[in-house]
């Protein structure tokens, strides 16, 4: 059973927001289309995993630190016998294996996913002795895209192929011991050790000034709309949107990027880049949002 559900992390929704407001440099959109497939793969590695039958548990995303260093672990099945570390992939294309290195063709070497799973993996037995759990681990890098093919990888290389994903679920599946209390303990001793803000952020340095302001289309992301009596209309798509969906979808947005700054109706009018109407922002929010102060210093959490 999954243990630990995977959400989108915030550094993602950030840059996903950040690529429709502003002019990325190639290098941060590069970061940006890395964090989004990484997590695409993620998640289609996540709808195998929960339909494991075996008695197990999967606690995904987990942010750990053991003597000073951070490490991360896309994905942690914890069954009777062993630990399974996970390292999820999402590449697409030809690659090829060489002296534990990947090249992407024709002879573009990438970071190995192998020094990191090693890494991950040292780091983690370190975790589970300090936290006095002997178990054995096991460490996989699993590549999910059916459209990537490694050329030349020797069968020893702890590498799950998309062809062979089946089977390594299929194997966990036919596993008929059952967990304890112990295993029940160290997942949550996982869970409580997790860290929630990442150190590893490499967000680029914005401006409130600088963002681009104003209520896009929710499928198409244009910022050509009308308004419609209660709906915003897509010129683009002619998607239909009710105000008031789309004014929180972009307060969401408005309070992520900067959680400094007060929630107004001035702020929100200004943000949503709707001038004439400030009766229907302030109804808006005081509706979905708590109100606090008084008279003209009303703000709202
Ligand atoms: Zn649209």
């Amino acid at each position: 059973m999954i243990y630990k559900t995977r959400s989108e992390s915030i550094e993602l929704k950030k840059m996903r927001i950040l690529n429709l407001r502003m002019e990325l440099s190639e290098r941060d959109k590069r970061y940006y289309y890395n964090l989004r497939m990484g997590y695409e793969g993620e998640v289609l590695f996540d709808s195998m995993a929960e339909k494991l039958q075996c008695d197990c548990l999967v606690l995904n995303d987990l942010l750990l630190k053991v003597n000073n260093s951070t490490f991360q672990i896309d994905s942690l099945i914890i069954t009777p016998n062993s630990i399974h570390l996970i390292d999820i992939k999402n590449y697409i294309g030809d690659y090829y294996y060489k002296n534990n290195k990947i090249y992407k063709n024709p002879s573009q070497e990438i970071a190995s996913p192998l020094t990191q799973l090693e890494r991950s993996e040292t780091l983690l037995r370190k975790w589970l002795t300090e936290h006095d759990f002997d178990m054995p681990v096991v460490s996989y890098v699993i590549f999910v895209n059916p459209e990537f093919t490694l050329y030349q990888a020797s069968p020893d290389v702890p590498f799950i192929l998309p062809t062979q994903n089946k089977q390594y679920f299929k194997q966990l599946n036919s596993n008929t011991t059952k967990l304890t209390s112990k295993h029940k303990m160290l997942a949550d001793q996982l869970i409580n050790a997790h860290i929630v803000e990442s150190p590893f952020s490499q967000i680029p340095s914005y401006e409130y000034e600088k963002i681009r302001k104003g209520i896009y289309c929710k499928d198409c992301h244009s910022f050509s709309l009308v308004i419609d009596k209660n709906f915003y209309k897509c010129i683009s798509c002619n998607n239909e949107e009710k105000i008031e969906s789309a004014v929180l979808r972009s307060v969401d947005e408005f309070r992520l990027l900067f959680p400094e700054r007060k929630i107004t109706t001035k702020a929100v009018q200004e943000w949503c880049n709707i001038i004439e109407n400030s009766g229907r922002v302030y109804k808006i929010l005081k509706k979905n949002y708590k109100t606090l102060g008084k008279n003209r210093w009303i703000y709202f959490e």
